[in-house]
């Protein structure tokens, strides 16, 4: 019996990691993903200001893994009638159950000029592109950078790049604008928590343009409609740099699409598919929200499903799946070297969500990676900030 996972971020990871502990020895478990390498994708946007991080978000697979066999190829497609996965470089890897978990590319939407001129981010290079191209503003002087669409990834690239600017004593010179076709920032996350991140975008002047869309991109400006749109600029917004973060698109592998499935994450009775890949109405009915912390989440359903699929097909019998329903503690995002934290009802800002973040961090890391890793980031993230601990000890004196 051959089990394959499909993609090596947080849902692979996880769900693999999950079933070298639970299924029988006698199956066998491979991951399939192109890098190799496990990226901790909800701290990329700090590699733009801080190349050194690169090394600490950026895990060889073979390292976090026991027993599973990792395999470095480009997944082309995924036969299902044929339970076959074909590879770019022309093999084929023969499943019994498989877990797509892929992740997602970036939707451009199909505005006009936007796959030409905007950079993503989502992997490793986009970063490294975008620091190259916002070092370049900033080595001419000044100009704008423009980030486009303000969900979790682009208020933080947004908050980098103002940071960035800041730090290097020319944030006069450069102007951050933050563009999001509906009315607020962070949409469908709680009010409390939209309302501390538009304050933190607005402690380093991020401009932020809420209600507004991009019609046309080219290689030196954007147009955009909508109501921030006013006489001044005619809809038409120069920039030095162009980052798109407005949409998720699906796998190439399943076609650019994400696949909806339900609480059970599962296809059929031999196909899952977790993380980013999947569009996830849960237990409850209610769509997941693309993310590092959902893809965690129901990677232990995953698992439970993928060895009761096992079990099932060995005794011949039909399966009986479980249902996973979102349940979330909160959310964290960082804008520049400042942080927004959610916790139930609460909302942290300032070096308390620092370190609340920090925290998060190391125990996923101590959890699905090493322990050794886990320190390596937070004492990275103590240097960076070294007043961090001070400022905390102060407050918490203080209350
Ligand atoms: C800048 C940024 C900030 C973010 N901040 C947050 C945050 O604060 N909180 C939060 O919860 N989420 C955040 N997110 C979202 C989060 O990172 C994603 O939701 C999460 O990575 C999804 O996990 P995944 O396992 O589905 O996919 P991924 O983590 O993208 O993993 C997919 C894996 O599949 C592999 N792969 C892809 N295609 C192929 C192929 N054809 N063949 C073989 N292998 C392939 C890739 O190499 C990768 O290892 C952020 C995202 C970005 C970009």
């Amino acid at each position: 019996m051959r089990v394959v996972v499909l993609g090596g971020g947080y849902a692979g990871l996880v769900t693999t990691r999950t079933l070298e502990g639970t299924l029988p020895s006698a199956v066998d478990l491979t991951l399939v993903d192109e890098t190799g390498d496990h990226l901790i994708q909800h701290e990329l946007h700090r590699a733009i200001r801080r190349p050194e991080f690169v090394d600490r978000i950026s895990l060889p697979l073979t390292d976090l893994l026991d027993r599973a066999t990792v395999r470095e190829a480009t997944v082309a497609s995924v036969d299902r009638e044929d339970r076959s996965v074909r590879l770019a470089d022309g093999d084929a890897v023969d499943y019994d159950v498989v877990v797509v978990a892929l992740g997602a590319g970036t939707d451009y939407r199909d505005v006009p000029g936007v796959a030409e001129h905007a950079l993503p981010l989502k992997r490793l290079p986009h970063a490294s592109r975008i620091r190259r191209e916002f070092r370049g503003v900033l080595d001419a002087g000044g100009g704008r950078a423009v980030v486009a669409g303000a969900g979790l990834s682009g208020v933080q690239t947004a908050g980098e790049l103002a940071q960035f600017a800041r730090d290097e004593g020319v944030a006069g010179h450069v102007e951050v604008v933050l563009l999001e076709a509906e009315d607020r920032v962070v949409p469908g996350f709680p009010e409390e928590f939209r309302a501390a991140v538009r304050e933190e975008l607005d402690r380093l002047d991020v401009a932020v343009r809420t209600g507004t869309r991009v019609t046309a991109a080219g290689a030196d400006a954007v147009e955009m409609a909508g109501e921030s749109v006013d006489s001044a600029d005619a809809g038409t917004l120069p920039h030095g740099l162009l980052v798109w973060t407005g949409g998720v698109r699906g796998p190439d592998a399943l076609d650019g699409r994400r696949r909806e499935v339900d609480g059970t994450l599962a296809l059929d009775e031999r196909t899952f598919v977790v993380g980013d890949a999947a569009r996830v109405r849960d237990g409850s009915g209610a769509v997941v929200p693309p993310s590092a912390q959902a893809a965690v989440r129901a990677s232990e359903t995953a698992a439970n499903n993928v060895a009761e699929a096992v079990e099932a097909l060995r005794a011949g019998r039909e399966p009986a799946f479980e249902t996973w329903t979102f349940e979330t503690p909160g959310w964290l995002v960082s804008v520049g070297d400042g942080a927004v934290a959610q916790l139930g009802p609460r909302t942290f800002t300032g070096p308390t969500a620092n370190l609340i973040k920090s925290a998060v961090g190391v125990t996923y890391l101590a959890d699905h990676g090493s322990l050794a890793d886990a320190l390596a980031v937070l004492r990275e993230e103590v240097e960076a900030e070294r007043d961090l601990l001070d400022a905390v000890r102060e407050r918490v004196g203080e209350e």
